[in-house]
């Protein structure tokens, strides 16, 4: 976060009518923007241009020799398993590669919860026994998933190391229904928090009152740095079963910001027990995910080295788009004391906060200037933000161009927000 200085609101008051006229010539220059999802641009997709003639005609044997057209191979061929051990933190026996979304694999997961119980589970959890943690603010999608099969669910602040972890204990500690918890440790949507050692530690070691409770440790940003400045974080299966809870965590991740984001691969990786359970589940659902999908990323990627490649070049793209939100967001908003925002060092958003009780208004503003942003609340479970503060901001579609059009745009519309309340 930026530093805050005080809000300067009697000025900004006294210069309503002014910002009440930049924000007329905005809404006249009739701009269409829109900075509302984290979609990788067409730059970025233009890296993975080779999969599109990849394996080839000829090439659809494994190294086991499997034909990868036919049916089969429900865990994903080896090699596309072995590529993926150090992004999933487990060894390529404990990985199941799915198909093109790794929130698919989240909703089964929950799904399977609800109807089957856990491995560790006595039976099924039932929605209407099932309480979920989330860390605010978070990915609405996370909290889509809950709402669709009616979970309770409990916020928890996220701090800047993680999750507020007396709160979290506490809650876990006490209420045997909480069986999950949403949790995107690396550069998190939408804040770009990283989980530090110590809230890793205490999420592996923590007492919970529900045997079955799992952690829901969807790494969607995993390889995704800015800069050369890539951070590492502690492994979760491991701290796990180095406190006894050898079944705890569930780790999400996917290719679907490092290649193709509508067609790459999605991954599971966790304990050997709950691999085995997945599988017995997935067995019913599937004869196979796309192994060919899978050879032509092997094929594409070929080993950690051609990933970190590949991942660099995605962030020659994203840095200077988000250098260019955060400079004007500096630029003008710096002095007014209106409003904080994220500098995240990886994942693909800035989280903005706006005072109390402005941020729909900011949105409603920026979208009736032809910017089109996330809708305020999204971050929060049930599209409500108890404060009416947070706005996500997604920098990586459009062109440099847009983007400094649209940072303008929205540090206006958060200035003249800021104007009209102060009176
Ligand atoms: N998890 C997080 C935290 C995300 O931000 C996103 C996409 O924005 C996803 C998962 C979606 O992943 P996938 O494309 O693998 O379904």
């Amino acid at each position: 976060m930026a530093a805050t200085p005080s809000p300067r609101l009697t000025e900004l008051r006294a210069m309503r009518e002014q910002l009440q006229s930049s924000y007329a010539a905005l809404k006249a220059a009739g701009l269409t923007l829109n900075m509302a999802r984290g979609k990788p641009a067409s730059d970025q997709l233009d890296l993975s241009a080779e999969l599109m003639v990849l394996p080839g005609a000829n090439d659809f044997t494994a190294a086991d020799g499997t034909d990868c057209r036919n049916y089969g191979g429900l865990q994903g061929l080896t090699e596309a398993r072995q590529l993926f051990t150090k992004v999933m933190g487990v060894t390529a026996d404990n990985i199941i590669i799915g198909d093109n979304s790794s929130l698919a694999l989240m909703h089964d997961c929950v799904a399977f919860g609800l109807l089957k119980g856990t491995c560790d589970s006595n039976g099924p959890w039932q929605a209407a026994h099932t309480t979920f943690l989330c860390p605010v603010p978070g990915y609405d999608r996370h909290f889509a998933i809950c709402e669709e099969f009616g979970i309770r669910m409990i916020n928890v602040p996220l701090n800047e190391e993680g999750p507020d972890m007396d709160a979290v204990e506490k809650l876990v500690a006490s209420d045997p229904t909480i069986k999950g918890m949403w949790c995107v440790p690396k550069y998190s949507n939408p804040t770009g928090t990283v989980y530090s050692d110590t809230v890793i530690e205490r999420l592996a070691s923590m007492k919970t009152a529900a045997p079955d409770f799992r952690l829901f440790w969807d790494n969607a940003y995993v390889v995704h740095h800015l800069s050369g400045e890539a951070a590492d974080i502690a492994n979760i299966v491991e701290r796990c079963a180095h406190h006894g809870n050898p079944n705890r965590a569930y780790v999400f991740s996917s290719t679907s910001k490092i290649t193709l984001a509508g067609a790459g691969l999605a991954m599971f990786g966790s304990s050997p027990a709950n691999v085995k359970w997945l599988l017995a589940r997935m067995n019913q659902r599937t004869i196979g995910s796309d192994k060919i999908n899978q050879l032509r990323h092997v094929r594409f990627l070929r080993d950690e080295a051609g990933l970190a490649t590949l991942m660099n070049k995605h962030a020659a793209i994203l840095k200077p788009k988000f250098d260019k939100v955060i400079e004007i967001f500096n630029r003008d908003l710096g002095e007014w004391g209106v409003a904080t925002w994220t500098v995240p060092k990886g994942g693909y958003f800035v989280s903005l906060d706006v005072p109390a009780g402005l941020a729909k208004r900011v949105v409603q503003l920026a979208k009736e200037a032809g910017i089109v942003l996330t809708p305020a609340g999204a971050t929060f479970p049930g599209g409500k933000d108890p404060e009416d503060r947070n706005i996500r901001i997604a920098p990586s579609f459009p062109d440099l161009e847009e983007i400094s059009k649209a940072a303008e745009g929205v540090s206006l519309c958060v200035l003249l927000a800021a104007a009209e309340s102060a009176n």
